[in-house]
């Protein structure tokens, strides 16, 4: 069975003209399946009798099953969902002043192996195909629409598990799903994908001709702190990502965020501050500081609150954009990873 949610809007032309039917049910297929929410397509009345008997039996509308429910006193909605195959993701709903943030899982695990991360502890199992991505920002629409009508997720970040640009294809795909208009109506420049740093899949980013920004998950200044807290430095060192990074600047005009987990006495001292902004100002970058979300996973502590703002304020003196990154459910295993890990270890 093919599931409909994973269907950009051109494939889903092709797939009706190959049905032997006309292009244009591709607008009435997104209009009951994005705006009126149908769930079957037995609801699907200008669509005729025939074509639905075809759709009920080679396509599905089937979504991830909800496991678990976590919601912290801060309104963060974390999901744990099951695939088809058992497996299952962690997605969660962030509410900031601005909009409602999705936190989108890509992969079920990761093979990057960051040493500081609890998603990378169990490995990669699969890349998530499109529709289940899809699946999770319905899923969290749903919650939104629990609570009020006409609330829905307006932001989309791919920063829960797994790396986005090691399931390209699909992530583009579920990209131009949620931006669509007919779609989920996301705007680009409310999507960001955020990567280890896939030298690359960033210049490929930069030629898709899309608006939505790009994170790179930096975390340390220099290759020899890079390679002890991140692997994928050793295949693909700072030089490398910079390039990259540059190219991708240059060609689709677009400023790049990079992400600084702030962890103590490790990489948050004034050379290392030094060193990134010697990185990063050159290309006019901004960078979101991260205070460490600490899990009995893995062995790191966080900085002092002193020394984030000590290593903000030096960046911000030399004239680099910073933000330090507003901390949600920290009352519900909020660190990436975490619940899922810990569900799975207590199973195994
Ligand atoms: N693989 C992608 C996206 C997933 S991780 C990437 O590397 O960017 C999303 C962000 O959360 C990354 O910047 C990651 O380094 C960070 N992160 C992982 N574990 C964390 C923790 N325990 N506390 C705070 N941030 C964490």
């Amino acid at each position: 069975m093919i599931n409909l949610y994973g269907l950009e809007f051109h494939k889903l032309e092709h797939l009706l003209v190959d049905e032997g039917q006309k292009k244009f049910k591709a607008v009435q297929l997104y209009n009951w399946i994005y705006t009126k929410k149908a769930e079957t397509f037995d609801e699907m009345s200008d669509i005729s009798l025939a074509f639905r008997k075809t759709l009920s039996e080679k396509y599905s509308l089937s979504l991830p099953r909800v496991y678990t429910r976590q919601e912290s006193s801060d309104g963060t909605i974390k999901l744990l969902l099951e695939m088809e195959d058992g497996m299952k993701v962690e997605t969660v709903l962030m509410r900031y002043d601005y909009g409602n943030v999705a936190c989108v899982s890509s992969q079920v695990g990761c093979s990057m192996g960051c040493t500081f991360c609890a998603s990378g502890l169990l490995g990669k199992k699969r890349n998530l195909e499109t529709h289940e991505m899809v699946g999770e920002v319905i899923l969290l629409n749903k919650e939104l629409e629990k609570e009020n009508k006409g609330q829905r997720v307006t932001h989309v970040v791919l920063m829960g598990t797994g790396e986005p640009f090691d399931n390209y294809d699909n992530v583009m795909d579920f990209i131009r799903i949620i931006n669509n208009q007919r779609g989920l109506s996301i705007g680009a420049r409310h999507i960001t994908v955020s990567t280890c740093g896939l030298p690359e899949q960033i210049r490929r980013y930069g030629r898709e001709g899309l608006q939505t920004n790009l994170a790179i998950s930096l975390h340390a200044p220099n290759n020899e702190l890079r390679n002890q807290i991140m692997n994928i430095n050793k295949v693909h060192p700072i030089e490398e990502v910079m390039d990259a990074v540059e190219e991708y600047t240059d060609y689709a005009g677009r400023r790049v965020t990079f992400e600084y987990l702030l962890l103590d006495h490790l990489n948050d001292t004034k050379e290392c501050c030094e060193q990134l902004i010697k990185l990063v100002k050159p290309i006019n970058g901004y960078v979101n500081l991260i205070p460490y979300n600490e899990t009995n996973l893995c062995h790191y502590k966080r900085s002092s609150n002193n020394r984030v703002h000590y290593f903000a304020d030096m960046l911000a003196k030399n004239g680099v954009n910073v933000t330090i990154r507003k901390e949600f459910g920290s009352d519900i295993d909020a660190a990436c990873g975490q619940l899922r890990a810990k569900v799975e270890l207590k199973n195994e």
